[in-house]
């Protein structure tokens, strides 16, 4: 039977059961290929089951297509602009719908499934998108092979124009097909099991990987006093980000403090250019907690407040400044003692106050690991990937989609819209 297994020969084997590869197999599929898709856990998607909070942010709707690539870089939205023209976000959305999964758009054009009416929603949209492209895959026949992990791919010709993979190798036996696409996903959140597996394919070829770092994860900081902030979730405040004392880049809404850094949407996305700058300096993050009222403004307000609670000590009297959990940090940080009653609190005091809750510095010491990141920055190198098809430019029938590529894109959609273009494309292609 091992024998007989060994012998198939498929048109298409895609290594990795993510977005990525089920679009990919199943547009393979549709085009009448036999398609055998691999994946080394029991189940299918088990990202993307998380994605969303189970709600799978599936794309976005930005309209202006310049905007929408600008969200993955000047390299990333190049290679993509190419992607898009076969298969956008327009597309995205389209297959969906066709499928039977509608979807709305929600704050920050987010796209995601409509909530269901009729089945039961309990395990969310991200459900209905695995079982939509579970659904388009069968339709076309694509044969599953769970529980398997690819080792490595077996080459011909490497290093010349001739390089072809010849066959794969996996824990189980040797598979063979006239082409492959590598849809391994990145190394973030690996017990969902990608492991960067997928760079060491790219490597047996000859492809450069650019080194894969954690992005849209928490950071770490220097100061302890972070924890007195009681993991609280601030939102509608401003994060600036400087190297060296000078500004790089700024984010308006919510951030959570942890217990060892800072975590949150508008921390997550500066993230990923967490590395670069701590290469080149200090890296500090700061926090501006009024960011709709001017240093003066704030002054004003501060005065306002201590009249209102005049009979109270500095301590009692921050409620209405700050959130309750966010208080003891501000005591720790200001220097006018807690129990000091406000009426003597002095001009230069609440000056100092408020320059401090606009202005709150964090120090940043390292970025959490992949444990903890929602995607990988880095992967194979896209000037050796042609974005027509998504075939390696060193290997002839090799293919890459998805997370494996150097593309990265922040929260919002984007990095599945990545999944669902390179792996349609990708598809089409073989
Ligand atoms: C908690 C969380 C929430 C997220 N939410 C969103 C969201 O709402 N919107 C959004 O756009 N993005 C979101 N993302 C990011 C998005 O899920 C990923 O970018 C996407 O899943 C990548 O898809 P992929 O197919 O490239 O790889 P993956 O989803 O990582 O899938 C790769 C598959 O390949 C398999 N595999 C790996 N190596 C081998 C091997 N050697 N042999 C066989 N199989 C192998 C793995 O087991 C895995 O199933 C989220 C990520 C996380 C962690």
């Amino acid at each position: 039977m091992k024998w007989a297994k060994k012998m198939e020969r498929f048109d298409v084997i895609v290594i990795g059961g993510g977005p990525a590869g089920l679009m990919a197999a199943g547009r393979a599929a549709e085009a009448g290929r036999k398609v055998l898709l691999i994946e080394k856990n029991a189940g299918l998607g088990e990202k993307l089951l998380l994605a969303g909070k189970r709600r799978c942010n599936l794309t976005n709707a930005l309209q202006d297509q310049d905007v929408f690539l600008s969200r993955y870089g000047a390299r990333g939205g190049e290679f993509l602009r190419h992607v898009f023209s076969a298969f956008g976000p327009r597309e995205t959305i389209a297959f969906f719908n066709r499928s039977g999964v509608r979807t709305v758009i929600e704050r920050g054009s987010r796209v995601f499934p409509e909530k269901s009416e009729t089945q039961d929603d309990e395990l969310g949209g991200s459900q209905r998108v695995l079982e939509c492209l579970l659904l388009y895959c069968k339709k076309g026949g694509v044969r599953f092979l769970r529980k398997t992990s690819v080792k490595a791919l077996k080459l011909t010709g490497r290093g010349g124009p001739e390089c072809r993979v010849d066959r794969i190798i996996t824990n189980a036996e040797e598979l063979s097909a006239e082409r492959y696409i590598v849809a391994t996903g990145g190394k973030s959140y690996p017990k969902t099991g990608s492991t960067g597996d997928g760079y060491r394919f790219a490597c047996q070829a000859g492809h450069r990987i650019v080194k894969p770092t954690p992005a849209l994860v928490p950071v770490r900081t220097k100061e302890t006093w972070i924890k007195l902030a009681n993991r609280f979730n601030l939102r509608n405040v401003k994060l600036s980000a400087a190297v060296n004392g000078e500004l790089v880049d700024e984010r308006f809404g919510e951030m959570e403090f942890t217990n060892f850094g800072l975590s949150g949407a508008i921390v997550m996305e500066l993230s990923s250019f967490v590395t670069d700058w701590m290469e080149r300096g200090e890296t500090t993050f700061i926090i501006d907690m009024k960011p709709a009222l001017s240093q003066e403004k704030l002054v004003a307000r501060i005065e306002r407040d201590f009249e209102k609670f005049s009979d109270r000590e500095f301590g009692r009297a921050l409620v209405d400044l700050a959130p309750s959990a966010v208080i003891p940090m501000i005591l720790e940080l200001s220097d006018v003692p807690p129990e000091k009653p406000v009426q003597y609190v002095s001009p230069e005091e609440k000056e100092d106050l408020a320059f401090l809750l606009k202005n709150i510095t964090l120090t940043l010491n390292g970025l959490w690991s992949f444990d903890h990141a929602i995607v990988t920055k880095g992967g194979v190198e896209l000037t050796e990937v042609d974005p027509k098809t998504m075939r390696s430019n060193l290997c002839e029938n090799l293919y890459f989609a998805g997370e494996v590529l150097d593309i990265n894109g922040p929260t919002g959609g984007f990095n599945l819209q990545n999944c669902w273009s390179t792996g349609a494309v990708s598809g089409s292609a073989v």
